[in-house]
């Protein structure tokens, strides 16, 4: 137990609530458990988000409410797909009914600042939804000052910098599954956590730009990975954390005029 840490369910509930009165803000990680290569484990989605949000929460003095572990079904064309043994998701009736219900929860604590971190690309519209069923509920029961920010931290990671990270050309956030955003924050973060030398280092997936259901296996590449991480080093990863973490506190004092 830490007096001082930025994430919820670290601290004791008198400190918690201490840390949220008074027009307290809290952050709500969002990721997946999902497959990304063979070179990192399957919390990625999670381990970034709570982490992004944690070097906002220090920013900005939010607390960083215990991540949403599970995400939507992995997309062929932004995961590598659902299919790939490992990759465990919810549906998005669920997700949907998360975030409603962490919503409801927190305004419950008095909290009218929330800003949902997303880590999972394919979460985004099922948080979005629950969102509003919870907005439209606390003002049926009177609550009119709920405000949610949703951020997805890859939104954050401007054209200046993808240029200084890719200079040997970017493919698209939608390809960068398991390859050099993650692979890099990864090695800046958890190191232990990354084996390089298993990377498969191979050119970008060519996915059509439609889907089908079920899903053809063999469109997605065989590491599971959409893009080479090779070219990935904790040193980008540096700059993505910084730059990223930097936008999304500032998005969130403008919109909660801090
Ligand atoms: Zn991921």
């Amino acid at each position: 137990m830490l007096r001082n840490s930025v994430y919820m369910e670290e601290l004791d509930a008198f400190t918690y609530r201490e840390k949220i009165a008074d027009e307290g803000m809290v952050l709500i990680p969002a990721g997946a458990i999902e497959q990304h290569g063979p070179h990192m484990p399957m919390n990625v989605d999670v381990l970034l988000s709570r982490t992004m949000a944690g070097a906002v929460a220090q920013e900005i003095s939010a607390v960083v409410a215990a991540p949403i572990v599970y995400g939507y079904k992995s997309q062929q064309r932004s995961g590598g797909g659902s299919h790939l043994t490992g990759t465990t998701s919810l549906d998005g009736a669920t997700i949907i009914d998360i975030a409603k219900s962490l919503t409801l929860e927190f305004a419950d604590h008095g909290v009218r600042r929330i800003g949902f971190v997303n880590g999972h690309f394919e979460n985004y519209q099922f948080l979005y939804e629950g969102v509003d069923l919870a907005i439209r509920e606390l003002k049926k029961s009177g609550v009119e000052d709920m405000k949610v920010v949703l951020l997805s931290y890859w939104d954050f990671v401007d054209d200046a910098t993808i240029s200084e990270l890719y200079p040997e050309g970017f493919t698209g956030w939608d390809l960068e599954h398991g390859g050099v955003l993650e692979t890099s924050l990864m090695l800046h973060l958890y190191p232990g956590m990354v084996d390089m030398s298993r990377v498969d280092d191979i050119p970008p997936a060519t996915l059509p730009n439609y889907d089908v259901l079920p899903v053809r296996p063999e469109l997605t590449p065989d590491s599971g990975c959409l893009s080479s991480a090779a070219n990935a080093t904790a040193e980008k990863g540096e700059i993505l954390l910084k730059r990223a973490s930097a936008g999304m506190a500032e998005a969130l004092q403008n919109e909660f005029r801090m």
